[in-house]
C-alpha cells in the first residue's frame, strides 16, 4: 500500500474493505514446507501433477505440485502443494492439505518425514476477484502489490508481477504526484483493466475441480498435458512467456488454435468444466487482448512519436499526456510490450 502525502482522514480499517468483505471469486491453498535431508535435489518442477480428482477432507480437488532447490543448503528444497477451489462451506481445511501434502510428498520422493528436517511450513491462502486489479477507491491512497490485485490468479506470482509493473508505476506514481493528480478517479488509472488478467481467470477455472462433475476425473490433467504438449511443439516463443507468467495474445491464440486441432474432443469437457457464462466473458477479454496488441504495435509508435514533438511547457496537455500515458502504459502491459521509452517521454515533458 502507498500512501502518497498522508491525510489522517481515512482509517486504515477503512481501506482494507474496499471490496467490502465480498467472498473471492477462487481461491488458491497452499502448504509446503523447505525441508533439509533431500539427496536428490538439483531439479525444479514448476507445475506438477501426479493425481487426477481426490477427495481431501469432504471436498474433491486437483492437488499440484512445485518444488525446487532452496538456497540454504545442498539438501535443501522448498516444496509447495496447491490447489485451486471455488470458495463455499466444505471446502478443504489447510491442515488436511497438510496431512495429504507429508503422505503424498513421502510416497513420491521417498524421502519419509523422519528423514526430514523441517525448515519451515508454509501455508497460505489466495484470494481472486475476477475484477481485478482493485481501482483506487480513495483520494491520495494507491493500492501496490498484492494489496492492487495486480497478481495472476493462476500463478500467485505477486512479486514477479510488482517488478514487472515497477517502471510503469513508478513513473506514474511521479506524474501523479508531480500534477496533482491524486483523486481517486486519476490513480485509478494506474490500476487500469488488464484482459490478460481478466483472461487468466479461466485458466483458474479450467483448474479447479468441480464438486458435481459431469467430466473425467483425470480432465484438468488432460488439459494441462495437451496445453503444454502444443506450447512445447511452437517452442520456446510460446512456452517461455506462458511459464514466465506474462499473457500474451498472439502466444495464447496459436496454442488454443492448436490444441483445437490436436484434441477437438476436449472442447466439449472444457464447456462442461468452466461453464458458457464463463467462456463468453472470457471471449471478450480475449477480443479486447487482440485489440491491445494492435494498438500496441500500430497506434502506440504513432501516438508516441506525436508526443514527443509536443510543447512541453504546455500545461493543458499534462491531462492529457497522463490519460494518454496512463492508457499506454495499460496497452503495452496488456498486450505484453517492454515500455521502456515511458520514462523518456514523460521526462521529457515535465522539463
Ligand atoms: C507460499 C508463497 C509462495 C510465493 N511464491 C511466489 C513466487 O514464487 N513468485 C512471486 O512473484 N510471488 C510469490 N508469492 C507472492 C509474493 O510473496 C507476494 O506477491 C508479495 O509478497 C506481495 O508483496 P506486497 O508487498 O504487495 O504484500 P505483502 O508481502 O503481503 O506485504 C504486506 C504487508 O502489510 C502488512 N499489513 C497488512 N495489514 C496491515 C495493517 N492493517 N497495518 C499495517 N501493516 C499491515 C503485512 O503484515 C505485510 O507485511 C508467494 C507467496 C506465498 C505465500
Amino acid at each position: 500500500m502507498l500512501t502518497i502525502r498522508q491525510k489522517p482522514t481515512l482509517s486504515v480499517l477503512k481501506f482494507v474493505q474496499i471490496r467490502s468483505g465480498r467472498k473471492p471469486d477462487g481461491v488458491c491453498l497452499v502448504v509446503g514446507s523447505c525441508a533439509r535431508g533431500f539427496k536428490d535435489n538439483s531439479t525444479s518442477d514448476v507445475i506438477y501433477s501426479s493425481s487426477s480428482v481426490k477427495k481431501v477432507g469432504d471436498s474433491e480437488v486437483q492437488l499440484f505440485w512445485e518444488a525446487f532447490p532452496a538456497g540454504s543448503g545442498p539438501l535443501d528444497r522448498t516444496t509447495y502443494m496447491f490447489t485451486y477451489i471455488d470458495p463455499q462451506a466444505g471446502s478443504p481445511k489447510l491442515e488436511e492439505l497438510l496431512e495429504h501434502c507429508t503422505t503424498i510428498l513421502a510416497d513420491s520422493t521417498g524421502v519419509t518425514l523422519d528423514n526430514l528436517e523441517i525448515q519451515r511450513v508454509i501455508y497460505g491462502i489466495f484470494p481472486t476477484y475476477r475484477d481485478s486489479p482493485l481501482p483506487a477507491a480513495f483520494n491520495r491512497i494507491l493500492q501496490f502489490g498484492d494489496a492492487s490485485g495486480i497478481q495472476s490468479p493462476v500463478s500467485f506470482g505477486g512479486f514477479g508481477s510488482l517488478t514487472r509493473h515497477l517502471g510503469r508505476l513508478s513513473t506514474g506514481v511521479y506524474e501523479a504526484v508531480r500534477g496533482d493528480f491524486v483523486d481517486s478517479y486519476s490513480l485509478s488509472l494506474l490500476n487500469p483493466y488488464m484482459p490478460n488478467l481478466s483472461a487468466s481467470w479461466l485458466f483458474q477455472r479450467a483448474m479447479s475441480a468441480k464438486q458435481q462433475s459431469d467430466v473425467s476425473p483425470d480432465f484438468i490433467n488432460e488439459l494441462l498435458y495437451v496445453n503444454f504438449q502444443c506450447m512445447q511443439k511452437l517452442s520456446d516463443p510460446v512456452l517461455r512467456p506462458f511459464l514466465q507468467d506474462v499473457i500474451k495474445f498472439g502466444p495464447l491464440a496459436k496454442t488454443l488454435g492448436l490444441v483445437m486441432l490436436n484434441k477437438p474432443q476436449i472442447i466439449p469437457s472444457i464447456f462442461k468444466q468452466v461453464g458458457i457464462p464463463v467462456l463468453v466473458d472470457w471471449s471478450g477479454h480475449f477480443f479486447m487482448l487482440g485489440y491491445y496488441t494492435l494498438l500496441s504495435t500500430f497506434a502506440d509508435p504513432v501516438i508516441r512519436s506525436s508526443f514527443e514533438k509536443c510543447d512541453s511547457s504546455l500545461v493543458g496537455l499534462v491531462w492529457i499526456f497522463w490519460r494518454f500515458h496512463s492508457f499506454q502504459a495499460e496497452i503495452q502491459n496488456n498486450s505484453g510490450s517492454r515500455n521502456d521509452n515511458c520514462r523518456l517521454v514523460s521526462a521529457t515533458l515535465v522539463k
